[in-house]
């Protein structure tokens, strides 16, 4: 709590007393807990297409096979539809983004992990936070369907379980357990995905380094987790970074590192 409120971040410390009044339906109450008033969760999909719509820009689905440069300066892609040209072509690719940098000689090592994600089906709404317990974290969405994470670590089996259906049955029952649901929980789906994690942990945000010295001119790369919190503001100040050169506290300790 110390350091969150150290960068500024506002944080409460409840007791399980205050804690039990905020989550009425919790079974298993914590002796504390943080409550952050300024988190919540939107839905990625919908609000990236929304937000798509709104800045009126064309969108083309293509492959890229590689980045084109010239000299020092990337001047596009090469897709799968043939090369786009571009004064800046903006590096975004997840995990597939180091395979993209190696095309212009540039490594860039990621410690990325897995996570396991569970969909229920509806059930009355019932919670109205993104509630994180030690090995599970959830959310309801507007469509009543419960998202279930597990801890923030990598994904591991449990112990006597082979089958990913298995884990995810376990996850989805752990939240039947800490709350008492208004139905019973039903599994809608899974998915077990990847997480973009540079090596070391941070985001790598900026202008790529020239295997032969200097940086690469037109190429900006973008890659991190959490990446759907942290979007509209990295973005922004990638902007102003593009733009003018400006880095701005936000992404300062950020930068890609040497390969
Ligand atoms: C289980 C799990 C839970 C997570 N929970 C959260 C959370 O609660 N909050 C949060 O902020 N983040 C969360 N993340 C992380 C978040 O998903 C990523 O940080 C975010 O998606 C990164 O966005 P991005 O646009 O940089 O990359 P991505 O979302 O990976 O998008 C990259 C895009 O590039 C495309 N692409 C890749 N290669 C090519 C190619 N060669 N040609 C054309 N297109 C290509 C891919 O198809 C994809 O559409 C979670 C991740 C996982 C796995």
């Amino acid at each position: 709590m110390a350091q969150l409120s150290a960068f500024g971040y506002p944080v409460e410390l409840l007791s399980g007393d205050e804690t039990a009044a905020r989550l009425p339906r919790l079974r298993e109450r914590p002796g504390a807990a943080l409550y952050t008033a300024i988190e919540g969760a939107v839905e990625p999909v919908a609000t990236a297409a929304r937000l798509i719509e709104a800045s009126g820009a064309g969108v083309m689905q293509a492959h890229v096979h590689g980045l084109i440069v010239e000299g020092m300066r990337v001047t596009g892609v090469m897709t799968d539809k043939g090369p786009v040209a571009a004064g800046e072509t903006v590096l975004a690719a997840g995990n597939a983004t180091p395979a993209l940098l190696q095309t212009i000689g540039v490594t860039l090592k990621m410690q990325s992990s897995d996570g396991l994600l569970v969909l229920s089906r509806p059930v009355e709404r019932f919670l109205d936070a993104v509630v994180a317990g030690p090995d599970f974290h959830v959310r309801q969405r507007l469509d009543g369907c419960l998202l279930v994470g597990g801890t923030f670590g990598a994904y591991a089996p449990r112990p006597g379980m082979t089958s990913l259906y298995q884990n995810a049955a376990a996850q989805l029952a752990r939240i039947a357990s800490v709350f008492d649901c208004p139905a019973a929980l039903e599994m809608d789906s899974f998915t077990l995905g990847r997480r973009p994690i540079p090596a070391g942990g941070m985001p790598c945000v900026g202008r790529s380094l020239h295997p032969d010295g200097g940086i690469f001119d037109g190429l900006y790369t973008v890659v991190m987790h959490s990446g759907f919190s942290n979007g509209a503001g990295v973005a922004q100040a990638a902007l102003e970074d593009i733009l003018s050169g400006t880095r701005t506290s936000e992404i300062a300790p950020f930068g890609m590192v040497a390969s």
